[in-house]
């Protein structure tokens, strides 16, 4: 699986990186998330799910 974050969305409310930290961090120069792996680990993947869902505009995409 793979995550982007759509920078024209996100609004750097750092919730991605309170749900999954080990795949989501803020980054002050973006003022944005950023993701920090090529490839969520297969353990990790129902937490970035998750962040994909609660990100109120959207700005998470995943494929699988
Ligand atoms: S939850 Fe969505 S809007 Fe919030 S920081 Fe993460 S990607 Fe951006």
């Amino acid at each position: 699986m793979r995550a982007k974050i759509d920078y024209d969305l996100c609004m750097g409310d750092q919730n991605c990186c309170k749900v999954c930290p080990e795949v989501f961090q803020y980054d002050d120069a973006k003022i944005a998330s950023i993701v920090l792996v090529d490839e969520v680990p297969a353990q990790l993947e129902d937490r970035v799910r998750q962040a994909a869902e609660e990100c109120a505009p959207g700005a998470i995409n995943v494929e699988a």
